[in-house]
C-alpha cells in the first residue's frame, strides 16, 4: 500500500485534513497555517506535502520544493501585511530545536526580530 500523503506526524494529520486547520495557503506542493504557539504577532508555518522528516534528509531532487516553500512564505507574509520584514527559520534536528519531524519553514514577523536568536 502506498504511504499516506503527509506522513504520520501532527503535520501529516493536518495536511490530510484529519485535524481541522484553517490554511493560509495551499497548493499541490505545500500548505501554510498559523503556528499553534506563536512566537511573534505573526507566526505561520509552510509545510511541504511530501513528508521529508528533516532538512538533513532532503535530497538534491527536493531543491525546487524547498525553494517553493520560501516563495510561498514571502507571498503569505505579504498577504498578511508584513511589509517591514520578517524572519524565516528552519529548525534542523535536536540541537536545531526541531520538535516536529516533518520539515517546515517558520515565518515570524510583526515585531522587531533580535539577533542572535536563542
Ligand atoms: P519545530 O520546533 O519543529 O521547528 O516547530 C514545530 C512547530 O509546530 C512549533 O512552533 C509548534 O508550536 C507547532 N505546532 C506543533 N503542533 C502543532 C499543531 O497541532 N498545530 C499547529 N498549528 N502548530 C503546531
Amino acid at each position: 500500500m502506498a504511504a499516506k500523503a503527509g506522513g504520520d506526524t501532527i503535520f501529516g494529520k493536518i495536511i490530510r485534513g484529519e485535524i481541522p486547520c484553517e490554511f493560509l495557503h495551499q497548493d499541490d506542493k505545500c500548505v501554510a497555517f498559523k503556528d499553534i504557539e506563536p512566537q511573534a504577532p505573526v507566526h505561520f508555518l509552510v509545510v511541504p506535502k511530501k513528508p521529508i522528516s528533516r532538512l538533513s534528509k532532503a535530497e538534491d531532487s527536493d531543491a525546487e520544493l524547498l525553494g517553493h516553500l520560501m516563495i510561498v512564505g514571502k507571498k503569505v507574509a505579504e498577504q498578511l501585511g508584513l511589509m517591514k520584514g520578517y524572519r524565516l527559520i528552519l529548525n534542523e534536528g535536536p540541537e536545531g530545536g526541531q520538535s516536529v519531524y516533518h520539515v517546515h519553514l517558520h515565518v515570524c514577523g510583526g515585531r522587531q526580530m533580535n539577533w542572535p536568536p536563542g
